[in-house]
């Protein structure tokens, strides 16, 4: 069976027409992806290039052709804006305007002054750059999704050479003017490498855009929205259903009298002081630590591989670090302190939970001795040793809870 030129041309046409209707919905889903969008005019642009080549094949013409050969142009410059948006670090409109301007005058005015041959080369290697640009863009990204990514690249570097090679095969013929559309192997191969790259490259840039946006909703479903830091979910998540490995150190921090700030301040400035702490925890943390929003004004950090010492002196740095912050309110400065409650794990096998319960209750140790302070403890002194399956650490069953006999250890001014 063999594919004539129109049939491929009707299948481009309807292809990208189903590819439209499909980026539009995308984009009404997800307004603010804007590549979406910028697609549906690009793949509305392939189609109108695709049904006036068929209709120039079909009644050649100088306006025809002229018509043809410049939506071809401003099509893949389109697809090459789409690609600036996906990549998210803007939009180069010089550069958008300087070649959409160098390639649209010199095909429009080839064909203007009758060289319709010279347009359909200077389209053809236009396209061909376009597509390699884009092509560059979309690999500065791969690492976001190797595998679509890589698949596009590939796609869109062998439509640009099937386009450089009806250039090239233009260029040896030397018609500057031809009177009709060129037929030529070149042009057999780049309809159909066309056809396919475009059905192609619109399916793989859709799934990157929903891959995409799935990621986004699973990051705005682990991040707490005030602090920006994890939130109680993520920390869980990192953590909890495997045994809590030795050498690790858990922090429990609670903003002091943070009710009292609200009730005083109001609830603007109290959001203010929870930022504030979120990013007092975030530069004391180290590479590797995990730092949490757990509640309204409880954050967890979780160090793992640290010393004993290094934990409280960690916990402590972070409260002194967030004594110092100035937070301004309407009526003057707003006094804070956090107390917090540092457990350190010297062996394996302890659930997460039942450390975080041992974190919390040296937490509660700070409040009660005066808050502003950090108590550490190890929970081999607190708690017999759980296994993750184990029931939680209850308060109250366990040996040396303060209050309850052995105090623990506090490290105030470390
Ligand atoms: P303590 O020193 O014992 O910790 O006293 P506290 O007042 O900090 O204790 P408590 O935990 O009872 O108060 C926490 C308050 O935090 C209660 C709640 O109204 C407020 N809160 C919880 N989430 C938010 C939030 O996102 N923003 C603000 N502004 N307040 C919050
Ligand atoms: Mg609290
Ligand atoms: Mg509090």
């Amino acid at each position: 069976m063999s594919i004539d030129d129109s049939s491929l041309l009707l299948a481009i046409g309807f292809c990208g027409l189903s590819l439209a209707v499909t980026f539009f919905a995308s984009w009404l889903s997800a307004r603010h992806e804007r590549f979406t969008l910028t697609w549906t005019f690009a793949v509305l642009l392939i189609v109108t290039n695709a049904f006036a080549y068929g209709a120039y094949v079909t009644w050649p013409s100088l306006l025809l052709g002229a018509f043809a050969f410049g939506t071809l142009v401003i099509a893949f410059l389109t697809v090459l804006l789409a690609a600036y948006q996906y990549r998210g670090t803007g939009v180069p409109r010089s550069e958008i305007l300087v070649l959409g301007g160098i390639g649209g005058v010199s095909v429009l005015g080839s064909f203007a002054a009758g060289y319709d041959g010279l347009g359909m080369i200077v389209a053809n290697a236009t396209a061909s750059f376009f597509l390699a640009r884009t092509l560059l863009i979309y690999w500065s990204c791969r690492e976001e999704a190797p595998i679509p990514i890589i698949g596009m690249t590939v796609l869109y570097a062998a439509t640009s050479l099937a386009f450089a090679l009806c250039a090239a095969v233009l260029v040896s013929e030397g018609e500057l003017i031809r009177g009709a559309a060129p037929k030529n192997w070149a042009e057999d191969i780049s309809l159909f490498v066309y056809a396919i790259g475009l059905t192609g490259v619109g399916a793989l840039s859709l799934s990157l855009n929903q891959w995409r946006l799935a990621r986004a909703h699973r990051r705005d479903a682990l991040t707490d929205a005030l602090t920006g830091l994890l939130n109680r979910r993520a920390l869980f998540d990192r953590h909890d259903g495997r045994p809590v490995p030795r050498d690790t150190g858990v922090i429990v921090f609670d903003i002091d009298r943070f009710k009292r700030i609200n009730d005083r301040h109001g609830h603007a400035v109290g959001d203010d002081v929870i930022r504030r702490f979120g990013a007092v925890l975030d530069r004391g943390r180290r590479p590797g630590d995990t730092a949490a929003r757990v509640g309204g004004e409880e954050f967890a950090l979780v160090l793992p591989r640290v010393t004993e010492a290094d934990a409280g002196a960690i916990a402590e740095r972070i409260r002194r670090s967030f004594a110092s912050e100035t937070i301004l309110s309407g009526e003057g400065e707003v006094a804070c302190s956090v107390s917090a409650g540092v457990v350190f794990v010297d062996d394996a096998g302890y659930s997460f939970d039942s450390v975080l319960s041992v974190a919390d209750d040296a937490l509660y140790a700070a409040k009660r001795d005066g808050r502003d302070r950090v108590v550490r403890t190890t929970i081999d002194r607190f708690a017999n040793k759980e296994t993750v399956n184990a029931n939680a650490y209850r308060p109250g069953q366990l040996a040396g809870i303060p209050g309850q006999g052995q105090r623990p250890h506090e490290v105030r001014g470390l």
